[in-house]
């Protein structure tokens, strides 16, 4: 297939988000005098994943996914009177100063940009999703950038796709774009009830459900040689 628009989701995906989001929790519980230990991440870490799952079913928004994740931790953590929107607001500002590219990714999409259109669709947050891809020095390498919390629709949802055909200064042509990304729900899941081809990125876990991607690859670098076909 030749292709000519690439739409890649980032966190997990090109960014490093696990670790990034690890240091950005660390620094925000410790200025607070909080433990945070793995024990402690891993149970923010399971909440979290649950409220994005909420999120991405539309039973919550935005807003309130920002404090819920938070407020939960504390609750299950057995703290009081820490309030989790002060959380949200500190660990998002560190997010921005503790994500990383995996390596030889800023290689990767310079080489791409010179073949292909290359889209940022990412279901992240308004304060963080830009601001990192500024800091990493990428951000001109994207034709669009579409983010969900500035459009209150969501990957997989089709409003979020049609958003970001609409997004392009040029053309996009559903059998001629790709999506990229590490999540079955929102990235494969969306891209293929989109009707477009879909690379899912595995990281070496295996497929447990019952979501069908076009390709896998286990990290975003091997994705040249599917456009090499
Ligand atoms: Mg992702």
């Amino acid at each position: 297939m030749s292709y000519t628009d690439l739409l890649f989701d980032i966190d997990n995906t090109l960014l490093d988000f696990k670790n990034g989001s690890r240091q950005a929790f660390s620094l925000t519980f410790g200025a607070l005098g909080l433990d945070h230990s793995d024990e402690v991440y891993a149970v923010y870490n399971r909440i979290n994943t649950a409220i994005w799952k909420q999120f991405e079913s539309r039973e919550i928004d935005a807003v309130t996914l920002r404090y819920k994740r938070f407020d939960d931790t504390m609750k299950a953590l057995g703290i009081e009177g820490i309030d989790g929107k002060t959380l949200s607001t500190n660990y998002l500002k560190n997010l921005i100063q503790t994500t990383t590219l995996y390596p030889a990714v800023e290689q990767l999409l310079t080489n791409l940009h010179s073949s292909y259109r290359l889209h940022v669709i990412t279901n992240g947050l308004k304060e963080v999703q830009r601001a990192r891809l500024k800091r990493l020095n990428i951000d001109h390498l994207f034709t669009s950038i579409t983010v969900s919390d500035e459009i209150s629709v969501a990957k997989p949802q089709t409003a979020y796709f049609d958003h970001v055909f609409d997004n392009s200064p040029f053309k996009l042509t559903k059998a001629n774009t790709l999506v990229i990304g590490d999540s079955l729900t929102s990235d494969i899941q969306g891209g293929n009830n989109y009707g477009l081809d879909t690379c899912w990125v595995n990281h070496g876990k295996p497929n447990t459900t019952a979501i069908r991607p076009t390709y896998s690859i286990a990290e975003v670098i091997q994705v040249i040689t599917i456009l090499k076909k």
